[in-house]
């Protein structure tokens, strides 16, 4: 079968492998602890279930939605905007709905890069950026290290040049977040760059912990469109839902790309998530979020404090529910041991070449299943 070039020039899929080695220890019935994937275990709050089953009775939620989205949906997300970070947004021009906002973030894309042009993604990050939005645009992939010696922050100077930039706080894979010092550089430097877009990507900003909260990048500039997701927000990732919000003329493309490919995201699905976002009073979430939060934290801490006792550098961080540490040599290496124990975590060059010597650890399992997990580690 010849595949399109855009196909075969993405990298090799590094996971193949390890699924094929998961599949077969199942088979021999060794109990697997799967550390890999970053979908919550916890359930979505009774809210937002109950609200969908309600507008799932709408007399319209069978029809087809709008590449943009409902508008009284878009006028909510611009009233929680408004109480969450403080920013005006016009519905009418500066929200989009997206199928989650992996859809956004490879549609955006497409609307503003032209092959040849080159988008600048952090090293390790979240695949989606080089592959999706970049290599199957005929983007040219410029990476730029995301190291814990530089606080996981870029340097912007390596995106001079650049069509399309991502920038991803709190951070996946790393869970690091960004202080505002370094928004207010990025701002600066986006107004002082109007050839290239800045992209934000703020899936994580309901995952944090303790005082910490995590801003939007339109609290200090315009010029960006920044992607949101309510996948990690309400425990929802099989429902697909996200929205991005910010520049009229970003919106805009994203939307016409969008409505060519779908034709939006399920209407019941969006008015669940309006309803949900509705609960949270100004910047404070509701209870249940609050629970979700609280049980991340311990688990992140309990994994924080296992591997540094064992040995491991370890990166502790208030937001995500990733722990990032250095395996001390060879990360494949590091995986098959832990792999002979039945503890599967996600090898850093998954996530880019500054990942090597890396891995992640999602706390997506309960409390106990994270101690056992951690118990095995300790026995490699
Ligand atoms: N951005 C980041 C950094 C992510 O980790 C993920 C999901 N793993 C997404 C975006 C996509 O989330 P969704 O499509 O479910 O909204």
């Amino acid at each position: 079968m010849n595949y399109s070039d855009r196909l075969n020039n993405l990298p090799p899929y590094l996971f193949a492998r390890l699924e094929d080695r998961m599949v077969e220890m199942r088979k021999a019935g060794v109990d697997i602890i799967n550390l890999g994937i970053g979908d919550p275990d916890l359930q979505p709050p009774d809210f937002f279930i109950d609200s969908l089953k309600k507008h799932l009775n709408d007399t319209d939620a069978h029809l087809y939605s709008t590449s943009r989205g409902n508008i009284g949906v878009r006028k909510g997300i611009s009233e929680w905007f408004k109480g969450r970070f403080g920013v005006d947004l016009d519905p009418g021009t500066e929200v989009a709905i997206t199928i989650g906002s992996k859809e956004g973030l490879a549609n955006f894309s497409r609307a503003v890069v032209n092959p040849g042009e080159k988008v600048g993604v952090p090293d390790p990050g979240y695949p989606v950026y080089g592959n999706s939005a970049s290599i199957m645009n005929d983007g040219i992939v410029v990476s730029v290290p995301i190291l814990p010696e530089e606080g996981f922050l870029p340097d912007l100077n390596k995106f001079e040049g650049c069509r399309l930039v991502f920038v991803n706080y709190p951070n996946n894979p790393t869970g690091a977040i960004a202080p505002d010092s370094f928004y207010r550089e990025l701002a600066d430097w986006a107004e002082n760059h109007l050839e290239t877009i800045v992209v934000h990507d703020t899936a994580y900003s309901e995952m944090t912990f303790g005082n910490y909260i995590a801003p939007s990048i339109l609290q200090f500039t315009r010029d960006a469109i920044e992607f949101h997701s309510l996948s990690k927000t309400f425990n929802a990732t099989g429902y697909r839902i996200g929205f991005a919000v910010g520049k009229k003329e970003y919106i805009d493309g994203l939307v016409k790309v969008k409505s060519q490919i779908d034709s939006g995201a399920p209407l019941f699905i969006q008015r669940a998530a309006v309803d949900s976002l509705n609960t949270y009073d100004g910047a404070e979430p509701p209870r249940e979020i609050l629970e979700f939060r609280r049980e991340f934290s311990k688990r992140r801490r309990l994994v924080e404090e296992k591997l540094r006792k064992m040995g491991y550098e370890v990166y502790d961080s208030p937001a995500t529910f990733y722990v990032w540490f250095k395996t001390g040599g060879d990360e494949m290496e590091f995986l098959d041991k832990t792999l002979s124990k039945g503890v599967v975590v996600t090898p850093g060059r998954g996530f880019g070449d500054s990942g090597k010597g890396f891995a992640r650890i999602a706390v997506t399992v309960s409390i106990e299943r994270l101690s056992e997990a951690m118990n095995r580690i300790e026995g490699i």
